[in-house]
């Protein structure tokens, strides 16, 4: 069984992240979406929050009995050895991404020689979509319907009000 973990923090998750989720799907039988409890990033939704929109925004996908939704808090590589995961899966938008993403690929490969890092390609309506600028907008009262799915729409509406 071929088990692909795809990290992130997925503050929220968009049309970006459903879409390399589909495309793991068609590569691996088990795809786990690894949410970082790392607060580095200082995140708007808590993990619970973060992994619920997750699993509400996927259920239309196809294959989505063979995506788990997790979180975690250790170095990724013990994670995905505890998982028995065969590859780490990220999503490469645009050249911007590709320092950051070499870098963290490299050391994750200096850390565990068995794993791989598979790298995908998101159709290219989404190459410029990404939580942040999502965030943005919305709370600037733009609407993104087009960039997440109606329940993290929702989400988005409740949590900006309460700010
Ligand atoms: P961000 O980079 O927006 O803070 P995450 O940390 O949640 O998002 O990203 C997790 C993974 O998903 C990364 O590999 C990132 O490159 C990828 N990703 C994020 N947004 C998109 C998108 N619009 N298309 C393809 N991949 C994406």
């Amino acid at each position: 069984m071929k088990i692909g973990i795809y990290p992130g923090t997925f503050d929220p998750i968009t049309n970006g992240h459903i879409d390399i989720i589909k495309r793991s799907t068609m590569i691996f039988d088990k795809v786990v979406v690894a949410v970082t409890t790392n607060r580095k990033k200082s995140p708007l939704f808590n993990v619970e929050e973060r992994m619920e929109m997750i699993i509400e925004s996927i259920k239309d996908i196809e294959n989505h009995k063979n995506v788990e939704v997790e979180s975690f808090n250790e170095l990724l590589v013990s994670y995905a050895s505890r998982k028995n995961a065969s590859a780490l899966i990220r999503g490469l938008r645009a050249t911007s991404d590709f320092e950051y993403e070499f870098q963290m690929a490299l050391m994750n490969s200096k850390l565990d020689r068995k794993l791989i890092t598979v790298f995908l390609m998101p159709n290219e309506k989404y190459t410029y979509l990404n939580s942040t600028i999502v965030k943005e907008v919305s709370s600037l009262g733009g609407s993104v319907d087009c960039f997440v799915s109606q329940f993290v729409n929702q989400k988005l509406k409740e949590k900006l009000n309460q700010l």
